[in-house]
């Protein structure tokens, strides 16, 4: 059992700190930046709820984070009321938030100098995986301190594994976002496609997800997809930010990444219908 806080209590973070404190057992205080959220967390689940990020960090031997981009992450981890003003020497900071590399090598950096360790931990699973403590869990930092991380990072992950030195994690979570943008646009275009020639939905899904086109995305969604309902977790906005991510690291590393940047717009298509809140597979509503 170890002393654990975690900070932004949204979608994710929400059950990710209720999993801590059911299924690891940690004694769990929390913050949030809308206080009554930390409130109703800490007198549902049992647990102390703090104003500031330093408060809630202090004499932790854990602390995890879960914001929304990288200007979120400084608010809560730098400044005088900061996270990072309040780690003790030896303790570790994860951040689950999906940032940029270079925000994770930034903070890696100041909290190396600073006598703590700092681990980049995006996950990917969604909402679901959030509830169901199933989410995986992509990290970047040393490997030592990721050693003291992982049992705890497993009351709410099916999978943890170390990518390599800091930013690893939020790279890996890149691949993770490149691979989806692709994939749904070609399955949106499949369903669309198959509205148009008249056929049955429902037996053309059935018979091709026994084959090669088969996909998370098409055995979970393609039935939502069809009835051009998009209530079902990450949202286009947050979508945006990650390909945002993606994209400007490309520039950077000579990556070729010429889909991506298409259904970047796409989405931004999507944002401009009113789908700025409508789930990632809403894609499909731009072709009608
Ligand atoms: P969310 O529901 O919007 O929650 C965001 C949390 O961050 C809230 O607790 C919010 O506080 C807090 N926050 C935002 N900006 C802040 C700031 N400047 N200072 C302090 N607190 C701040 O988002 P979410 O869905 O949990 O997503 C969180 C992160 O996980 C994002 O990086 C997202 O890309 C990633 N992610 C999400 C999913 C998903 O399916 N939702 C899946 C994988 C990864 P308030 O309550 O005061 O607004």
């Amino acid at each position: 059992m170890a002393k654990v806080a975690f900070i932004g209590l949204g979608v994710m973070g929400f059950p990710m700190a209720r999993h801590l404190k059911a299924k690891g057992g940690h004694e769990v205080t929390v913050y949030n930046r809308t206080f009554t959220k930390a409130q109703d967390w800490a007198k549902t689940h049992g647990g102390t709820a703090m104003r500031t990020p330093r408060e809630a960090a202090q004499g932790q031997d854990f602390v995890f984070a879960c914001v929304g981009n990288d200007d979120d992450l400084r608010q809560v981890t730098l400044g005088a009321d900061g996270a990072f003003a309040g780690m003790a020497k030896g303790a570790v900071f994860i951040d689950h938030t999906t940032a940029s590399a270079d925000v994770a090598r930034e903070l890696y950096a100041a909290a190396k100098a600073a006598g703590f360790g700092f681990i980049d931990a995006p996950v990917s699973g969604g909402q679901a995986g959030a509830e169901n403590g199933a989410l995986t869990v992509m990290c970047g930092g040393d490997g030592d301190v990721y050693a003291k991380a992982e049992p705890v990072i497993g009351a709410f992950a099916r999978a943890c594994r170390l990518m390599g030195p800091a930013g690893s994690g939020q790279l890996t979570k890149m691949v993770n976002q490149i691979c989806i943008g692709g994939l749904v646009q070609a399955l949106s275009e499949g369903i669309h496609f198959a509205q148009k020639a008249g056929l049955d939905v429902d037996g053309v899904i059935e018979v091709i997800s026994k084959g090669a086109a088969q996909s998370w995305q098409m055995e979970n969604r393609f039935a939502t997809m069809n009835e051009g309902k998009f209530d079902f977790g990450f949202a286009v906005d947050w979508m945006r930010k990650d390909l945002s991510i993606c994209l400007s690291e490309a520039r950077r590393n000579g990556a070729q990444l010429p889909v991506t940047a298409l259904v970047d717009q796409f989405y931004a298509e999507v944002q401009r219908q009113g789908g700025a809140r409508w789930d990632t597979s809403s894609l499909i509503a731009r072709l009608k």
